[in-house]
């Protein structure tokens, strides 16, 4: 899609792979709305890049709402939403002991922030006279397509993400509006922490949150037969979409998109 000239708005956008991926959209020429549950961290990157910054919880679809509403009505559209917020938990991977407080947590950033941002990205969408070429994104991660042993509420969040972006896309294209999933392996971010000495001693290379900017670029300069795509961002590749096995039998007939007219 083109940029230059144009709205976008990243969840998760103070910091780590929202942040890098704010700042190169600004440097294409994007007008950049930065939501974070960190308000001061959000005005700080926003400020950065000549953006503007809402503090917002994505757990919480009324804020959801009222920020992506907000920030159309100040910015003067909305082309592209980038669903990037999340966490990660416990990392002992035991199912046993794992904190139930901590599990709806991980669930209510990752998969309800997700669901509500696409919701209210096409609400908001669909208020706005915009070019038939428009974008959403969300981060996913390689958790979302391979098992992750240390934080499993964490994979499977990140495996509803793919499921959903895959889900939605066809019902959206029609509208013009493409559906993209970024799938990162191991960045340097908050998410890290202070892992990435173990991580790199067992042999894993950690990326910078630029390269995963470069697989927003690249999932945003594809055309829109490719949307529902998953991007794998891994180290020292350009970024590659995944391809799904095929199930056998008539059970994808029930794959029709759905016509809202
Ligand atoms: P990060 O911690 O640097 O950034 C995450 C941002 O999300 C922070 O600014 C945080 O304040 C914000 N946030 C957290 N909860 C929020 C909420 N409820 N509402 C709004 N904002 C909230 O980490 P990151 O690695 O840049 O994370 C971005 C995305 O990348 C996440 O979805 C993460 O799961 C995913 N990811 C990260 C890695 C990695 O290794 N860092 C790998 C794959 C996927």
């Amino acid at each position: 899609m083109k940029l230059a000239g144009r709205v976008a708005l990243v969840t998760g956008g103070a910091s780590g792979i929202g942040r890098a991926t704010a700042v190169r959209l600004a440097a294409e020429g994007m007008s950049v709305c930065v939501l974070d549950i960190d308000g001061d961290a959000a005005a700080e990157a926003a400020d950065s890049i000549g953006g503007i910054a809402m503090p917002c919880d994505v757990t919480d679809p009324d804020q959801v709402e009222t920020a992506f509403g907000a920030c159309a009505a100040e910015l003067g559209g909305l082309d592209l939403a980038f669903l990037n917020a999340g966490i990660t938990i416990d990392w002992s991977g035991d199912i046993g002991s794992l904190d139930l407080a901590q599990y709806r947590r991980s669930l209510a950033v990752n998969v309800d922030g997700v669901v509500f941002g696409a919701r209210a990205a096409v609400r908001t969408m669909r208020t706005v006279d915009g070019a038939l070429d428009r974008a959403i994104l969300a981060t996913s991660s390689l958790a979302g397509l391979m098992p992750w042993h240390p934080d499993p509420v964490y994979s499977l969040g990140k495996h509803a993400v793919v499921g959903f972006m895959r889900s939605i896309a066809p019902n959206l294209s029609a509208e013009g509006i493409a559906v993209h999933t970024i799938c990162p392996g191991i960045t340097e971010t908050g998410v890290l922490g202070d892992r990435r000495p173990l991580v790199e001693r067992i042999g894993v290379p950690v990326m910078e949150p630029e390269a995963i900017a470069d697989a927003v670029l690249a999932a945003l300069a594809a055309p829109m037969s490719s949307t529902g795509t998953c991007w794998v961002a891994q180290h020292g590749k350009p970024p590659w979409p995944m391809a799904f096995p095929q199930v056998d039998g008539p059970d994808s007939r029930l794959n029709v998109p759905v016509n809202r007219h």
